[in-house]
């Protein structure tokens, strides 16, 4: 029989490379969220015995967010492997192995690599594995996958392993946690589930809904177990404290080591310019702005315009003569021109553009510099439940919320990670621009630039206002463990292979994301709004299905100033994509025709603010289930959905009460100055009365460094 071997780790440490390495084979290396779906396997003969090695996805827990994810968790829950390799990487161990953790609490046959080691080494330091493999009781390889001569001594290692004895892992933490109580309350389904005992008790504990399905836990059981309390966060942080106390001093300079090679101080000379203090922020934001202004200005902007001219002169155009040439009827016509080849062709122009935000994303990310960007800022975001690497995936938020959802996929607390799914839809997409542009030019010919971004800046500060909300409230999606970025992977070279990959992997995730989602919720907002119930098919839209239904909602949006039909069916037809809601206004006569009332230039900055809040669109609300789950992708609705009404009201009442009153430019400023004032004066006092560090006792580690300092 073939030894079973699997590869496991976090994405990037190497998995693939030490696979191609001992299976001599030329899989992808390089792994971009989403690149390796599923998992390869190949049979080799290594001194005479037969091993079947599996390369399978990235994976940052055990408790899964995504599909790759899945099928890496239910590999290794399968227990079919005699040996599960785990992968971590040496410039990342900390947050690397809390994976390792999970797979040795299920009790995995486990062996632990440490790759990269020449990187280790190049910086003149030196890991000591022997502490790490003594105290948690698994074996510890430190090696390269890079080399030949390391991965053969691996395989002898996991050979051997295959036949040793194998010794139960040291997780002294797991005595801290009423195990026990869990077992008593729910024995019964444990045995009926088949899953380990000590692991799925833990798992109930973290609340994980994965193992809660499988046990089939009644509601009296729910209910008594909630008397223990909450310890999903707790058992985090002590993964987290175990991970510390094992690596703690496991990396030290090398006293043979090349000295030339060692770095001053820590820091590099790139980085000390890069993580400057005062520069580090400053450059961040303009390599940001120049991303954005080559994405979705000249570059992407050019690119696009010419995806646009081919698909309406070299398809929508010839097949709509042809379709009328044929004598199809006028609504067939009018739905493969309109509905499918403009509104899906519509989108599919920003082709280039998503395609070219993910090129800079890798780039980024390959080479190092997001994990410097996630350094600088995780101070400041922790202290609202957020991490450096939320910032990332935010400003993502910028370009297109559906794709930057994914990238959130790199956040490890769970709740966090939740937050920032929640909160990237108020960043103001790309698509929302349009809108913005085309009403505050018809309203305000001066202050469009000034209002166009104050949108953009109402729409960052209501996702920090919320995410400090959910932390300090006592939400149970405050943050867990916070203690996430400690090291820094050295600066590498992207490979032309990999980002070609990307470029490819990315177009086609778009593709299809269009051509069936994207597709489907066209076609029937087309028809809803272009049939009638009594009169069949309608060309100007009158009495159609959508304007009955606009028209009954329409009330609801009477205190925001623009209660009218015209203005609802253009925000329900925004939930395909935030485009629509300016091409539905243009056909449904312009923004002069949708804001009559008494305070237009009221009605009009409410209506902005509502398309800035609310969902983004049907494709974000998909990446929101696949991220997060349903039951938050609908908590996320309603909370856009109420933050964009709340939000519009006082916009519209505040523009109201302006135009009443007309108070003066000086007026107008006191008021604002006076509130920022009040605002920090309240915040100064609730410092001084709670004495410094307000969430003590809560964030541990956080605490515990800042005393170290
Ligand atoms: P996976 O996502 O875990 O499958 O990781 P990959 O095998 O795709 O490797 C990610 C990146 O790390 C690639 O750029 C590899 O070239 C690089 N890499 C892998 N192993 C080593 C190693 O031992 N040393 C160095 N310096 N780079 C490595
Ligand atoms: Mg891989």
């Amino acid at each position: 029989m073939a030894l079973k071997v699997a590869l496991t780790g976090n994405p990037n440490v190497g998995k693939t490379s030490l696979y191609n390495r001992v299976t001599r084979s030329f899989e992808h290396v390089g792994n971009w969220h989403g690149v390796t779906v599923g998992s390869i396997e190949k049979t080799v003969v290594y001194e005479g015995k037969t091993v079947t090695v599996t390369d399978l996805p990235g994976m940052y827990s055990l408790s899964v967010y995504s599909f790759e994810e899945g099928i890496a968790r239910d590999r290794v829950l399968e227990g079919s492997d005699d040996v599960v390799v785990n992968i971590c990487e040496v410039n990342n161990l900390v947050r690397n192995m809390y994976l390792t953790l999970q797979l040795a609490e299920l009790g995995a046959p486990l062996v632990v690599v440490v790759n990269m080691m020449d990187e280790l080494k190049k910086q003149g330091k030196v890991l000591d594995a022997s502490r790490i493999e003594k105290e948690l009781g698994v074996r510890v390889i430190p090696m390269s996958a890079k080399y030949k001569t390391d991965s053969d001594t691996f395989m002898s290692e996991v050979c051997s392993f295959a036949d040793s004895e194998k010794a139960k892992p040291i997780l002294p933490y797991l005595k801290q946690l009423p195990l026990a109580k869990v077992e008593s309350i729910i024995s019964e389904n444990l045995r009926r589930s088949g899953l380990k005992k000590d692991w799925a008790c833990l798992k109930v504990l973290e609340n994980d809904e994965f193992v809660k399905e499988k046990l089939d836990l009644s509601k009296a059981q729910n209910e008594e177990l909630k008397k223990l309390g909450d310890y999903s966060g707790r058992v985090a942080q002590l993964r987290y404290e175990y991970i510390d106390y094992l690596t703690e001093g496991a990396i030290k300079d090398d006293p043979k080591g090349d000295k030339k090679h060692k770095s001053e101080g820590g820091l590099s000379s790139v980085d000390r310019f890069v993580l400057n203090k005062y520069l580090a922020l400053p450059l961040f934001l303009l390599l940001m702005a120049a991303i954005f202004v080559v994405t979705f200005g000249f570059l992407g902007k050019w690119l696009s315009d010419l995806l646009e001219l081919f698909i309406s002169n070299c398809i929508g155009g010839p097949l709509t003569a042809w379709l009328s040439h044929a004598g199809a009827p006028k609504w067939v016509v009018a739905l493969i021109g309109d509905g499918i080849i403009n509104g899906v062709g519509g989108i599919l122009v920003f082709l280039p553009q998503v395609v070219l935000l993910f090129f800079f994303l890798a780039l980024l990310e390959d080479s190092g510099y997001i994990s410097r960007v996630a350094f600088m800022t995780d101070g400041l975001f922790r202290k609202i439940g957020l991490s450096g690497r939320s910032v990332f995936t935010m400003l993502m938020g910028f370009g297109c919320s559906a794709t930057a959802l994914l990238t959130a996929r790199g956040l490890e607390d769970e709740n966090t990670r939740k937050k920032t799914v929640l909160l990237t839809p108020f960043m103001s997409c790309s698509a929302r621009l349009p809108v913005y542009t085309a009403i505050a030019g018809a309203f305000f010919l001066n202050g469009r630039p000034l209002i166009v971004f104050a949108m953009y800046v109402l729409g960052a500060a209501v996702a920090i206002v919320i995410a400090a909300i959910m932390e300090h409230s006592g939400s149970r999606l405050k943050s867990g463990k916070l203690s996430f970025i400690m090291e820094m992977p050295p600066y590498r070279m992207p490979t032309f292979e990999r980002v070609f990959q990307i470029i490819a992997n990315n177009a086609k995730v778009y593709i299809i994301r269009v051509g069936t989602v994207i597709f489907a919720f066209n076609v029937i907002i087309w028809l809803l709004s272009n049939f009638s119930l009594t009169k069949g098919f309608v060309s100007d839209g009158s009495g159609s299905i959508l304007q009955t239904v606009a028209g009954l909602i329409a009330p609801c949006f009477a205190p925001l100033g623009f209660g009218n039909w015209r203005a609802v069916t253009s925000l329900l037809s925004g939930l395909v994509a935030k485009e629509i809601v300016i091409s539905s206004i243009s056909s449904l006569g312009g923004p002069e025709a949708i804001f009559m009332e008494e305070y237009a230039g009221a009605a009009a900055v409410a209506f902005m603010t509502f398309t800035l809040l609310y969902t983004p669109c049907i494709a974000t609300l998909g990446a929101m289930r696949k991220e997060i789950g349903l039951k938050y992708m609908f908590f996320g609705l309603f909370l856009q959905l109420g933050v964009a009404y709340v939000i519009s009201l006082l916009v519209y009442w505040s523009g109201v009460l302006l135009i009443m009153f007309k108070p003066p430019v000086w007026g107008i400023v006191l008021v604002c100055v006076g509130s920022i004032l009040v605002a920090t004066l309240m915040i100064a006092v609730r410092r001084l009365v709670s004495g410094g560090c307000r969430s003590c006792g809560k964030c541990g580690r956080d605490c515990a460094k800042r005393k170290n300092k």
